[in-house]
């Protein structure tokens, strides 16, 4: 479910044509609308009614200023994977006590300025990062929370791209690994252990690949109290998937029901933190783009427009689906079949292949479901400039990311003396 719809003929973001948002920002620009991810941020918070849970919205999935600070603002907690992300939670007002830290590679920095600062908890996913933390904690002199993230081994049949959750997968600790760290975690002076954590891929569209996960994790905690360890967070990770296509990914209160039921099953009442990113960024977010020209060749017409794969790189990274539609309803001109391609120097740079469009040159078209992994990945090749994002709040829009300008694509570097 989205506010993005048509309106007298035109797309609307809420309440805002978008060919104002257009006329004031111009082409490409990202799309956000607030109604959107605050609908999904409720769908989750709701979905697990009186159960203990919390939501650590995973900032990866779109870290632009106003995204965290509309979610800060509902009183979410975040998930981050980086002391830049930890700079964006504290820059939008988020609170550093619900943040947890994620991620494969914590650096040294990263660790002191995520304890400086109060962070909720770290999930701890490779050797060596333990001792790191406590070491920094004892200088400190800070308690550390912490979770290790145990790989369940179970498929997610996602993209493999996104899949994190199988043992050949560089995520998390097998059981057996991370049971070792439990055991030094428990005579650590300066660390906590909260819970336990798992991450078993992202785009998940059923629910059993989850049913599977939390049944190791259940069977799992329930060997750490064997060792007399307390585990009182069960952090589930994220991964619910969102509606590119045709998929059916389930609705947050049934993915909430199967986790309660679970948990129920075997007389428990852990509470549960979960990090959706996807699923509460992903349709709250379309990237508008103008057609420049139409390309006749042998084997196919190409709609060449002004967007590409440096602004949003899912289609060329994940042979992704993004559903492309006209901004005027029904689109002008004649009515054919297109390659909906960008300006970079690469044949992977397209937004959609055979796509039905009434485009002109001049044309405005919407890539839907773009709110997520999407301004985040995105990158200057081509020196092309990031485009602008707008974020639409009912009838108002506000520019939350300017434009880039081609002079600071140059700004750190310099020639030879
Ligand atoms: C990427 C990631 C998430 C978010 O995944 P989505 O598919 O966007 O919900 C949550 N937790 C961790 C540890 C991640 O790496």
């Amino acid at each position: 479910m989205d506010y993005f719809n048509f309106k007298n003929s035109r797309l609307h973001a809420e309440d805002v044509s978008i060919s104002d948002i257009v006329e004031a920002v111009g082409t490409p620009c990202y799309v956000y609308s607030r109604a959107t991810l605050e609908r999904h941020w409720h769908a989750f918070d709701r979905a697990f009614g009186d159960y203990p849970h919390r939501i650590h919205y995973a900032v990866k999935a779109n870290s632009n200023l106003a995204v965290l600070n509309v979610l800060a603002r509902l009183g979410s907690g975040f998930d981050i994977v980086s002391g830049g992300e930890l700079a964006r939670v504290i820059r939008a007002g988020g609170e550093t006590g619900q943040t947890i830290f994620s991620g494969v590679c914590k650096q040294d920095w990263e660790v002191t300025r995520a304890l400086q600062s109060g962070v909720g908890a770290f999930n701890i996913e490779s050797d060596g990062e333990l001792e790191l933390i406590s070491e920094i904690a004892g200088r400190l002199e800070v308690q550390a929370a912490i979770s290790v993230r145990i790989n369940p081994d179970v498929d997610a049949r996602t993209h493999p791209y996104i899949s994190t959750g199988l043992k050949q997968n560089k995520f998390g600790l097998s059981e057996e690994h991370a049971m070792e760290i439990y055991l030094r975690a428990r005579k650590a002076p300066n660390i906590r252990i909260r819970g336990v954590a798992c991450h078993i891929g992202s785009q998940i569209v059923e629910l059993d690949p989850y049913r599977d996960a939390l049944e190791k994790v259940l069977d799992f905690s329930e060997r750490l109290a064997g060792h007399a360890i307390e585990v009182g967070e069960i952090d589930f990770g994220g991964g619910l998937g969102v509606r590119y296509r045709d998929e059916t990914p389930p609705a947050p209160e049934e993915y909430a029901r199967q986790i309660a039921e679970q948990m129920q099953s075997r007389g428990l009442v852990i509470p549960v933190a979960i990090e959706p990113g996807r699923a509460i960024a992903g349709n709250a977010g379309i990237l508008i783009t103008r057609v420049h020209s139409l390309k006749h060749n042998e084997q196919s017409t190409f709609c060449i427009v002004d967007a590409a794969m440096n602004d949003l790189i899912r289609p060329a990274l994940y042979q992704a689906y993004h559903e492309i539609v006209e901004v005027a309803e029904n689109g002008e001109g004649e009515r054919n079949s297109y390659d909906v391609v960008g300006p970079v120097c690469e044949s992977a740079d397209f937004m959609g292949k055979d796509r039905e469009l009434a485009v002109r040159p001049g044309s405005l078209l919407a890539v839907r479901t773009a709110g997520a992994y999407g301004s985040v990945l995105g990158s200057n090749y081509n020196s092309r400039p990031r485009p602008a994002e707008v974020m639409v709040d009912g009838s108002q829009f506000h520019v939350v990311r300017g434009r880039e300008d081609v002079s600071a694509l140059m700004q750190l570097e310099s020639t030879l003396p």
